[in-house]
């Protein structure tokens, strides 16, 4: 059954409206290829159109100059609201990605979380006072809102992505302009229902949360724009590039959260079965749509062949089908050409010598005919030398290199550009400690992987970005500090005579 989704879904200003022009766009469920509805494409007017909306809205200051409480009661009712509508929304997003209905579910719950968390953070900051050394002057930093924020999307988590941006950018009082992907723009669409209700019933300006629907044009637009204080993104390596080179040109500042290729280390006196189990997960969670996919697995050797068969072996179990489908394990990849990416790189692996272990090819099923579907994949035999270690696939596809030592493997965990996140297993403390240590990474997990929770920073070493989502550091992000001084009783100080 096709979801109910409004055709003129760009909100600029208060409404909900078509592109100017005209354009449209037609979604597709990535599991079997059918429409599921046509949404609004912007234009470059549109977007201009929702800008200045925001920028009017932040200049007139009814929400940037709220009280922090009437801010944090929006993000509160909107949280609610997520709850009320958890089924709809998740049925909704695993239409629109083609992950299972249990990680959408927890998406439903992390995106809420979110909201909350935020929305009690910003109620406990009040600045703080500085110590002037003198007894007529008082001084005290306090934090303000940025402005004009940008907020840009990938197709892989559009729900929570949005989310970890709108939340903190809103709760510290700025006015957005929000774009998710071309590919995945449903549950962004329902969120901006649920939350211009409640921006409504706060009496924020018309203006204040802005959604525009498109592909790069629209973004790039976005980045472009001299209006725009901040631009906040999510999504590949290289158009993070492009989005900071084009924020250059009015000195915007940047977040960027740009993805990683993920070292998942795995010593030899890990417990096997657990550690395989977790591999698993690390790897092919969302068919490895994942920026923090543990898609590079380090073994040490000693137990590395009963690791890598057992590995195999469990990969080749995984269930793929309708992520609406009781059972199903794996959705398939989000579009034929994302696909067609992954699996030249799997050819060029091969190519390259890796050996394949397990998958490496499209499921036989007649039913997973339609969709975008690739079997988990296993590689061994690999080594940093391979474009398949080194860049990151962004699917189903798991590599394995093998180490010696614990120098050897915190350097070859750390050579990559990225520095997302990573994992360490070993029952020895002091060792997870000293390897924990020395990564590169933004994230480490000890025998683990993928946890989070919204009270701790998210982010990037190197060139998997720049700045911080979630956790305190996440809401500084969309605000500028101010000091302000204040002497008390001034008299003149006579520095150049009378
Ligand atoms: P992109 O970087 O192309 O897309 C991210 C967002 O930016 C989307 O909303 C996209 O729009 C938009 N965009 C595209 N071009 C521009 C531009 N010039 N200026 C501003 N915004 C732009 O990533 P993809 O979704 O295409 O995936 C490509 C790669 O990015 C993946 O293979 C993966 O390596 C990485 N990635 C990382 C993610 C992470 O969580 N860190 C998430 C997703 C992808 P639209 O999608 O409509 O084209």
């Amino acid at each position: 059954m096709r979801p109910e989704v409004r055709t003129n879904s760009l909100f600029i200003d208060g409404s909900w409206t078509a592109a100017e022009g005209g354009g449209e766009r037609i979604v597709t469920n990535p599991y079997d290829a059918t429409e599921l509805a046509t949404v609004a494409e912007a234009s470059t007017a549109d977007v201009d159109r929702a800008v200045r909306a925001a920028r009017a809205a932040f200049d007139a200051g009814g929400w940037a100059h709220a009280p922090a409480a009437r801010r944090a009661a929006v993000l509160t009712a909107t949280a609610d609201a997520l709850q009320e509508h958890r089924a709809e929304l998740a049925r909704l997003e695993t239409l629109d990605t083609g992950k299972t209905l249990a990680e959408s579910r927890y998406d439903v719950d992390d995106s809420t979380a979110v909201l909350r968390y935020y929305a009690a953070l910003v109620t406990t900051e009040a600045g703080r006072t500085v110590d002037t050394g003198r007894a007529d002057a008082v001084s005290r930093v306090v934090h303000e809102p940025v402005g004009v924020c940008a907020l840009i999307t990938p197709w892989n988590y559009p729900l929570l992505q949005i989310t970890w941006k709108l939340a903190p950018a809103l709760a510290a009082g700025n006015a957005v302009v929000a774009k998710p992907s071309e590919v995945t723009p449903l549950t962004t669409v329902r969120l901006f229902e649920l939350l211009q209700e409640r921006l409504d019933e706060a009496g924020a300006p018309a203006g204040t949360a802005n959604l525009v629907l498109g592909g790069g044009a629209v973004g790039a637009a976005l980045a472009e724009h001299p209006l725009v204080d901040l631009v906040s993104f999510t999504g590949g390596l290289a158009t993070g590039r492009s989005v900071m080179r084009a924020a250059a040109e009015t000195v915007k500042k940047v977040a960027l959260e740009l993805g990683g290729k993920n070292p998942n280390i795995v010593f030899a006196d890990a417990d096997l079965t657990t550690a395989v189990d977790y591999a698993l997960t690390a790897a092919f969670l969302h068919s490895g749509q994942v920026c923090s996919a543990g898609s590079r697995l380090l073994l040490q050797r000693g137990q590395h062949e009963e690791f890598i068969t057992e590995l195999a072996r469990r990969a080749e179990r995984i269930r793929l089908g309708d992520g609406l489908a009781k059972g199903t394990e794996c959705g398939p990849l989000v579009s034929a050409e994302h696909r067609a990416k992954v699996e030249r790189h799997l050819a060029g692996a091969l190519a390259e010598g890796a050996v394949l272990r397990a998958g490496g090819a499209r499921p036989t099923e007649p039913e997973l005919q339609q969709g975008y579907f690739l079997r988990p994949t296993v590689l061994s035999g690999c080594h940093p030398g391979m474009a398949v270690v080194r860049e990151e696939v962004f699917g189903p596809v798991l590599t394995v290199e093998l180490f010696d030592a614990e120098d050897e493997v915190v350097a070859l965990a750390n050579d990559t550009p990225y520095g997302l996140a990573g994992a360490v297993w070993t029952k020895d403390a002091g060792r997870a400690e000293r390897v924990a240590q020395r990564l590169r990474l933004g994230t480490v997990w000890i025998n683990d992987y993928h946890p989070y929770v919204p009270q701790a920073e998210w982010g990037g070493f190197k060139q998997s970005g720049t700045g911080r989502e979630l956790g305190p550091s996440g809401l500084r992000e969309y605000q500028e500090a101010k000091h302000i001084w204040r002497t008390i009783d001034p008299a003149p100080q006579y520095w150049f005579a009378d």
